[in-house]
C-alpha cells in the first residue's frame, strides 16, 4: 500500500490520470443525470401520447356497451386496455352510475390509489403486482351518437392510469446502455492516458533521474536520453540545459585541479626556501661566519654536553684557551683584511690539526677554544705545544713582505672543583694570561702554573 502510494505520488502519468478520470468522471456523472432526466421527460410525453391514442381505439366499444348496458362486452374492452402494457389502471364513470367500472390502480374521489382485480373487484396492492409509484391519469369523455348526424349524447368518462414506474422500466435499458458506455469510454481514456503520458513523459523523466543517479561526481558527463519521437521539447531542452551545466562545472572543476597542483607546486617551493632559509639561519647562529667554526653560543651549548658526559662517565676532558698575540698590531700593520685572512689560517690550522671529536669555537676577536674529550691536561698540553708550533710556522705575504704570528694558550683538565665550562674557562684564561705575561706565544698548563711561578 505504502509502495503504491510513493509510486503514485513519483509518477506523473499516475497522478494525471487520477486528476483527469476524476475531473471526466464527475463531468460523465453529471451529463449523464441531465441525460437521464432528458430521457424520462421524453419517455412520459411518449405515454401521455400513447394514452391519448387509446380513445380513438377503444372509445367507440366502450361507449356502445355503456349505451346499451352491455357490462360484459364493457369488462373484455377494459380489461384489453388494462393489458396494454403502458396502462396500470382503467376507471369508467358513467352519468347513471350504472355501468360504472374499475381495473388495476385508479384514484378514488378523495385522489387515494385503490386497487381493482381484472373483475373489477377491490384488493390489496400486494395482488396485483403493481408498484406503488405515483400514477398519472388521463381522462377522456365517451358520447353515443344519436341518430341525427350531430347528436351526442354524454354518458361519462374513462380515465386511464398510468405510472412512474412502467416511464423507468422503459427507461432503464437505456440507462444501463449510457452507463456501460460511459465506463468503457472512461476506462479507455484512462488507458490512453496513462500509456501516453507515461510513454512521452513518465519514462523519459524516470530515464534522466536513473542517468544523473549514475552520474561520478567527480567527472559527470553528458546525458543521452533515449527520445527518438521528437525533435525538440521542453524535455530535450532540460536533457541540454543539464548538459551544459555538466561541462560548465567540469570545467570549473579542471580550473580548480590546477590551480590547486600550482598551489601544490607553489607550497613545495615556499617550504624548501623556508627550510634552506631555517638551515641558514641555524647555521648563522651556531657558526662564525669568518672562520666557520662553532661561534661562543654554540660553543658553550657543544661544550656543557661534553663537560656533562666527561663528568658523567667520570673520563678526563681537556680545555685548551688560545689567543693570538699582539693581534692589533698585525692589523694596524697589514691590514684589517691581512688581519682576517689570518684568523681563516689560523681556524684551519687548528681544524686540520684536531680530531672530529674535538670542539673549537671562536669566543671573539682574535681568542679561540679547543675542548678534547677523554684527554688529560698533559696530553693536552702537548698537544697544545704542537699547535702552537704549526701556528708559529704559518706564512703569509703582504705584497713583498711575509706576515708570522703566535698564539699563546692556557690548558685545564676538568675536575670537581672545575665542574662547568665558565669555571674552565675562567682557570684556562688565568693560564692563558700567565702565557702572555711571560712572553707569549707560549702553552701554560694550569696545574704547573703556580710552580712556574713560584720558580720565577
Ligand atoms: P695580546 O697579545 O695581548 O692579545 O694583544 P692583542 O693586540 O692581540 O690584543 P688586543 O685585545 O689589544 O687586540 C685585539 C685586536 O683584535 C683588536 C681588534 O682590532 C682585532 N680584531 C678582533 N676581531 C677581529 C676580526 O674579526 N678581524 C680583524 N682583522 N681584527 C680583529
Ligand atoms: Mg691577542
Ligand atoms: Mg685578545
Amino acid at each position: 500500500m505504502q509502495s503504491l502510494l510513493n509510486h503514485y505520488r513519483r509518477s506523473i502519468a499516475l497522478h494525471l490520470l487520477l486528476v483527469i478520470f476524476g475531473v471526466y468522471f464527475l463531468v460523465a456523472v453529471l451529463v449523464t443525470v441531465v441525460q437521464l432526466y432528458k430521457e424520462y421527460e421524453n419517455t412520459k410525453r411518449e405515454f401521455y401520447d400513447e394514452i391519448q391514442t387509446l380513445p380513438a381505439t377503444f372509445g367507440k366499444g366502450i361507449s356502445e356497451s355503456v349505451w346499451t348496458y352491455n357490462q360484459e362486452l364493457l369488462q373484455s374492452i377494459l380489461q384489453g386496455m388494462y393489458n396494454l402494457p403502458i396502462v396500470v389502471g382503467v376507471k369508467v364513470k358513467s352519468l347513471d352510475h350504472k355501468t360504472d367500472f374499475q381495473i388495476g390502480a385508479v384514484f378514488n374521489e378523495q385522489h387515494q390509489v385503490e386497487y381493482y382485480t381484472s373483475k373489477g373487484i377491490p384488493t390489496e396492492q400486494a395482488l396485483t403486482g403493481l408498484g406503488s409509484n405515483a400514477l398519472f391519469e388521463h381522462e377522456f369523455p365517451i358520447y353515443y351518437q344519436g341518430p341525427a348526424f350531430d347528436q351526442n349524447i354524454s354518458l361519462g368518462t374513462v380515465t386511464l392510469y398510468s405510472n412512474d414506474q412502467l416511464v423507468f422500466e422503459r427507461l432503464k435499458y437505456g440507462f444501463i446502455l449510457i452507463l456501460v458506455n460511459s465506463i468503457i469510454k472512461t476506462c479507455m481514456l484512462w488507458i490512453i492516458i496513462y500509456f501516453f503520458i507515461n510513454k512521452y513523459l513518465g519514462k523519459p523523466l524516470k530515464e534522466f533521474t536513473f542517468k544523473i543517479h549514475q552520474q561520478d561526481t567527480q567527472s559527470p558527463k553528458p546525458i543521452d536520453l533515449d527520445i527518438n519521437w521528437t525533435d525538440e521539447n521542453e524535455l530535450l531542452v532540460l536533457k541540454d540545459s543539464y548538459n551544459q551545466m555538466i561541462e560548465r562545472v567540469n570545467k570549473k572543476q579542471l580550473e580548480l585541479l590546477n590551480l590547486n597542483q600550482e598551489l601544490d607546486e607553489k607550497v613545495k617551493v615556499r617550504t624548501r626556501d623556508l627550510e634552506r632559509a631555517k638551515e641558514k639561519a641555524e647555521q648563522l647562529a651556531y657558526s662564525d661566519p669568518l672562520t666557520k667554526l662553532c661561534n661562543r653560543r654554540a660553543f658553550f651549548d657543544s661544550g656543557k654536553q661534553l663537560l656533562n658526559q666527561a663528568n658523567n662517565n667520570e673520563s678526563l676532558l681537556s680545555l685548551i684557551m688560545i689567543d693570538i698575540d699582539n693581534f692589533k698590531s698585525l692589523n694596524d700593520t697589514y691590514g684589517h683584511a691581512m688581519g682576517d685572512k689570518a684568523l681563516i689560517v689560523f681556524a684551519d690550522k687548528l681544524k686540520n690539526s684536531l680530531r672530529s671529536t674535538d670542539l673549537i669555537g671562536r669566543l671573539g676577536g682574535e681568542e679561540f677554544a679547543v675542548i678534547l674529550p677523554n684527554i688529560g691536561e698533559d696530553e693536552a698540553t702537548n698537544i697544545a705545544q704542537s699547535l702552537r708550533l704549526k701556528i708559529s710556522q704559518i706564512k703569509l705575504t703582504h705584497e713583498q713582505s711575509s706576515v708570522h704570528f703566535t698564539a699563546s694558550m692556557g690548558v685545564i683538565e676538568n675536575s670537581p672543583q672545575s665542574s662547568t665550562i665558565d669555571s674552565l674557562l675562567a682557570q684556562a684564561d688565568k693560564a692563558l694570561y700567565f702565557s702572555k705575561g711571560h712572553g707569549r706565544n707560549q702553552v701554560t698548563a694550569y696545574s704547573t702554573m703556580a710552580t712556574a711561578a713560584a720558580s720565577q
